[in-house]
């Protein structure tokens, strides 16, 4: 047993510090980014946040929403072919763009992946998506994925250190997903006594990634816009959103009705309930590694969408970064205290 010493810290445990700024407005800030991803050699423009491949956020409505703000849709693994089929026929390369397809790591998991890549030349992001990233089973498969689809942009995860995103890029991953134990509706920490907080992770990753020509995702703990800042502050590429784009109209999940007030039901994909739905209950060697929580239901994704991009424009200025793409290099962390962070769970 070992013990590392240095602190660890999370979104909590830090706030940016303001720097005197030339801008003058918020709206002078420009949060698209282009990015050429290492692989594919494919480049891309757009918002760099992804709604999460969760059953009720990263649904087909929801991609057609966001990718008007040119914003990327992780679409989750759960359709078929024939919602597949339906989806990509109504829908122009403006969106298509924009969709990430999700696969788990199984032969049958493999099968439907090609059939759903096979539909549209349009589609370019697949999201290659496990719980814990370090398996070399994990390993073998994003090779199998990248001889597979060679044009492709392959998002892998999830990692939180930087030997396995640099494992993962030689591999063939162009955006490795770093997050373990922070999501909103997430119970590993609590289950497995694994984790790493998020800001540290991302800070370590970023590094590792960058070093090798790739790129990486923050996924999971964002709860306000201000996290949304300090992810991207760390040095994340992307920030992938879960619960912050829950219980919205477009997320085709359960209401239920209590006291006369609507309620969206909103589940981890390692819950009970997620369990109980797609493969008929708990397996015995298993934990649930994941909760289920109702949400007030709050209306369309668009009025959060323009709040966190709101206060994504407001961080730049605050710290005179003109683009998003600046905002790592002009970001420094203070330390502060839970009652400091101005967050009151
Ligand atoms: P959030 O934005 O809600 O804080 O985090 C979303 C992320 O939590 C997802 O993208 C996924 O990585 C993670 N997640 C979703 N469901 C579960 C679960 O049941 N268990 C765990 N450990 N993580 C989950």
């Amino acid at each position: 047993m070992r013990i590392e010493e240095d602190v660890k810290l999370g979104f909590k445990d830090v706030l940016i510090r303001p720097k005197r700024s030339t801008l003058k407005s918020r709206s002078d800030v420009v949060l698209q980014r282009d990015f050429k991803f290492k692989y594919p050699g494919i480049n891309w423009f757009g918002v760099p946040l992804i709604a999460a491949n969760m059953d009720t956020v990263g649904t087909f409505h929801m991609a057609e929403v966001l990718a008007r703000f040119n914003i990327i849709t992780a679409v989750h693994k759960y359709y078929n072919i024939v919602q597949w089929r339906e989806f990509i026929e109504r829908s122009p390369k403006s969106v298509l763009d924009y969709v990430m397809v999700s696969t788990g790591t199984s032969d049958a998991d493999f099968n439907k992946l090609q059939q759903f890549m096979a539909l549209s030349s349009n589609l370019k992001f697949i999201c290659i998506d496990v719980a814990n990233g370090y398996s070399e089973y994990f390993v073998t498969f994003v090779q199998k994925a990248r001889a597979t689809f060679p044009d492709k942009v392959i998002c892998a995860g999830n990692v939180v250190t930087g030997e396995m995103v640099e494992q993962l890029i030689l591999s063939g991953a162009d955006i490795v997903k770093v997050g373990l134990g922070p999501g909103s509706v997430c119970t590993t920490r609590i289950k497995t006594g694994v984790g790493y907080p998020q800001v540290s992770a991302l800070i370590e990753c970023a590094d590792a990634a960058h070093g090798l020509s790739g790129q990486i995702v923050s996924d999971g703990g964002c709860v306000v816009p201000g996290d949304v800042a300090k992810a991207f502050g760390s040095g994340a590429d992307f920030v992938m959103l879960g619960g912050m784009l829950a219980g919205h109209d477009e997320c085709e999940g359960t209401i239920v009705e209590e006291n006369g007030k609507q309620f969206m039901l909103f589940y981890g994909m390692s819950s009970e309930s997620a369990m109980k739905r797609y493969i008929g209950g708990v397996p015995d060697y298993r934990a649930v590694e994941g909760k289920s929580i109702k949400l007030a239901v709050r209306g369309p994704v668009e009025c959060s969408i323009r709040d966190i991009l709101g206060g994504l424009r407001s961080a730049c200025t605050y710290v005179g970064a003109s683009r998003l793409k600046e905002l790592t290099k002009r970001t420094t962390f203070i330390r502060v205290s839970e009652q400091e962070n101005g967050i009151f769970s």
